[in-house]
């Protein structure tokens, strides 16, 4: 009989701990033996592995972070590093391994997976920049933290009829930043993937001033330019009173909202029933409303795109 371990790794995002609760709860109910491996790969190596019970989780649903804890452990890239891990696993009997993270975690689930240890990846992440799926879990409740803030600001914006420039996370993946500019209508939307000429920017917000325009809202995602270097930018073409309002950390916590706690719970199990059936080498994802399973070497075939057709939309409805 098999044995499933599971962890979550890289940056935390709301709804690891539903994914979490349905690889326990799935293996369970199939009868297999579950382990949780705790502070991702460097509880791997740490030997930090603990057997589950359905109690372990209980009451955790509705909670952001991952009680598994994450961490970052880069040398989990050195093969010797990761044969302490496997080793760990080897000891116990355990054969499969289900990781919940990013596309970082996702290359360090590859290497297990071709040393020997049957693995799945399960994309938890807030940014939604994973090959595979069209949403990762995480996404829904950032945006929907973000589209908050967004409300929040406009209100005092437009009371004081100022320019606004909120500064989102997103080194390299403006999924957030353009769904949160979308849902929130924001004037300016700045993602990494299509660079904006900030002469063209300060125009058009001074375009809308001169129509008689009570506020502006930009939104930049972290990776083109911190709020206040945007703010610099702007003043070097046009004389504009902005206020930059940088969100941080409180973007990856909080309740998952009901569409991530769903997204985990159907990835989750899943990724359980992959490893039943023999699959590995996977990650799982959810396409036109279906599961769906796509190879490793297919995920980082190429990089992560931006809905072009979104970004049009957004540029066509805030003119
Ligand atoms: P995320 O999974 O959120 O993208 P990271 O990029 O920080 O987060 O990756 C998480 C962890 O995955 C890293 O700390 C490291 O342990 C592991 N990892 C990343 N890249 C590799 C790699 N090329 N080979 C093996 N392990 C890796």
């Amino acid at each position: 009989m098999k044995k499933i371990a599971v962890l979550t790794s890289g940056g935390d995002a709301p709804g690891m701990n539903a994914a979490f609760r349905a690889v326990v709860r799935k293996s369970i109910y199939e009868g297999i033996e579950v382990y949780g491996v705790y502070q991702g790969f460097q509880g791997l190596i740490n030997d930090n592995i603990k057997k589950l019970e359905l109690g372990d989780v209980g009451d955790i649903i509705q909670r952001g972070g991952t009680k598994l804890y994450s961490a970052r452990c880069p040398e989990f890239i050195e093969p010797q590093v990761r044969q302490k891990g496997i080793e760990n696993l080897k000891k116990r009997g355990i054969d499969s391994l289900v990781v919940i993270g990013g596309d970082g975690s996702y290359r360090g689930a590859q290497r297990l997976n071709e040393e020997g240890i049957n693995t799945i990846g399960v994309p938890g992440t807030i940014d939604n920049d994973i090959n595979g799926t069209d949403y990762t879990i995480g996404f829904d409740t950032a945006l929907n933290t973000i589209i908050d803030a967004v409300d929040r600001i406009r209100d005092t914006a437009t009371s004081h009829e100022r320019t606004f420039i909120i500064e989102v996370m997103g080194r390299d993946a403006g999924d957030l930043a353009l769904w949160a500019g979308v849902a929130g209508g924001a004037e300016t939307i700045l993602i990494p993937e299509a660079p904006s000429d900030m002469k063209v920017v300060a125009e058009r917000i001074e375009t809308g001033m001169n129509r008689g325009k009570k506020h502006s809202i930009i939104i930049v995602a972290e990776g083109v330019m911190s709020a206040a270097e945007c703010g610099e930018e702007l003043r070097k073409y046009i004389n504009v009173d902005t206020r930059e309002s940088v969100l941080g950390h409180m973007q990856r916590g909080g309740k998952p909202t009901g569409n991530d706690r769903v997204l985990a719970s159907r990835l989750g199990a899943y990724a359980v029933e992959l490893l039943i059936n023999g699959t590995s080498g996977h990650a799982v994802g959810i396409e036109n409303n279906s599961l769906s399973k796509t190879s490793f070497d297919q995920v980082f075939e190429e990089n992560h795109k931006i809905d072009e057709g979104l970004f049009r939309l957004s540029k066509e409805l805030s003119i």
